[in-house]
């Protein structure tokens, strides 16, 4: 995509005016993508672009615009400065990647992933262990034009061969699975989907592509909630697919037919938290893991589902190809039902109870996997309980939940 948006472009030594092909680490990409002079008119930060109309001085501008749509500032839809930014910063974090979309949420993201490779008569196989919105949408809306779903077990790996249909046109991974943490063998089934011609969409939001960049892994098209990690801080709802190149077109046309497109400030408090993601998902590594690693050892707790501990399914897989943990992850206690659970986590001073994650505070979800799952079982013998591990003092959350786990019967 050309940006030149009228800046009297000199060679940037201050930002992401990157004149070499030299690789970068990805902390300096975080501080340096997306920032280019042509970008940012020279400030550190993009302007917030507030725009519906661009205007063309000329007869000639104008006609240039309509043959280049992508060449610069057309309508506010297909994008200004404030949206390439994130684009481009995006982009430059996934090696191998084509080109980033950006959606008003993840929900959107996922959608519009889906339907930039689906039509009707094909089949989708989708991970049993999904983001349950994601599945509403396969069940729901693929099934009204006539698109088929099934469901596979998180961790089949290379036996999903057997559950390849002749019309089977993607295969949708989420890894670690959302509530109960499983993690996938991402190249085994990318290397199977691609030698059949099957697309492979992955849900990355769990690990961002700092930690698990999905795209070298053999991904097609990979899908975050930015809502959660890259913004950072629970005020601002967002999407973004990442494509390969055998699949930037085919989504950059789907998003645009859908009148898909981010607000300004969405973008701008994305970008924010983007440049800060790395030192955040350190902190969520080092104080989920202290966490985690507390609750094994208590009394009360049956299971601990942290991808980075050998008590998760796919443990092993994490160990090959994530560069870390962010904080989220699961437990589940001994005995007792929903109601008997109350005392302890109404009893949190320093956990929020609420949806979403990937802020800088820490939350509690009880949730139940067995409401959602048909491919496999979901079996325990106490509830489960999701963290949300935040940037708080990993103590001071332990000796919070250690008082309220007192209160179990
Ligand atoms: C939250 C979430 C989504 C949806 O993101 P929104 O921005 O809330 O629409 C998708 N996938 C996973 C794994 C999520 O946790």
């Amino acid at each position: 995509m050309g940006q030149s948006v009228g800046y009297a472009g000199r060679h940037g030594r201050v930002s992401g005016d990157f004149n070499d092909d030299k690789p970068r680490a990805p902390a300096t990409l975080i501080a340096q993508a997306g920032r280019r002079r042509a970008l940012t008119g020279g400030i550190v930060n993009p302007p917030v672009y507030r725009a519906s109309t661009c205007l063309f001085d000329t007869l000639a501008d104008l006609d240039h615009a309509i043959a280049h749509p992508d060449a610069g500032l057309y309508y506010g839809r297909r994008g200004t400065p404030t949206i390439w930014a994130l684009d481009e910063a995006l982009t430059a974090l996934e090696p191998g990647a084509a080109g980033t979309k950006l959606y008003p949420s993840g929900v959107a993201a996922a959608a519009a992933a889906l339907l930039a490779v689906v039509q009707a008569g094909d089949h989708v196989l989708m991970v049993d262990s999904t983001y349950e919105p994601t599945r509403t949408f396969c069940d729901r809306t693929l099934k009204r034009f006539g698109v088929e779903t099934s469901y596979y077990d998180p961790l089949i790996g290379a036996d999903i061969e057997a559950l390849i249909r002749p019309n089977t046109r993607v295969i949708f991974l989420e890894s670690p699975g959302s509530l109960t943490f499983e993690v996938q063998d991402v190249p085994t089934l990318t290397a199977i989907a691609k030698a059949r011609g099957i697309f492979t969409i992955i849900d990355n939001t769990w690990a961002t592509s700092l930690y698990f960049p999905a795209i070298s892994h053999g991904v097609d098209l990979v899908m975050q909630s930015l809502t959660k990690y890259v913004v950072g801080h629970s005020d601002a709802m967002a999407g973004a697919v990442t494509a390969a190149p055998s699949v930037w077109e085919r989504l950059k046309s789907q998003s645009y037919q859908l009148g898909q497109c981010l607000g300004p400030d969405e973008a701008a408090l994305a970008l924010r938290g983007l440049r800060t993601l790395d030192v955040r998902l350190a902190r969520h590594h080092d104080n989920g893991l202290k966490v985690a690693r507390w609750l094994e050892n208590h009394p009360k707790v049956d299971r601990v589902l942290h991808p980075a501990l050998p008590s998760c399914p796919g443990h092993a897989y994490f160990q090959r190809d994530f560069k870390g943990a962010s904080g989220l992850f699961a437990f589940t206690l001994q005995q007792g039902s929903r109601a008997d659970m109350a005392p302890f986590v109404d009893s949190l001073r320093h956990f929020g109870m609420g949806f979403s994650w990937g802020g800088f505070e820490s939350l509690v979800l009880p949730v139940e996997p067995h409401r959602i799952r048909t491919a496999t079982r979901w079996d325990a013998p106490g509830q489960l309980i999701r963290l949300h591990i935040g940037l708080e003092d990993a103590d001071d959350l332990i000796a919070d939940l250690d008082q309220g786990l007192a209160r179990l019967g």
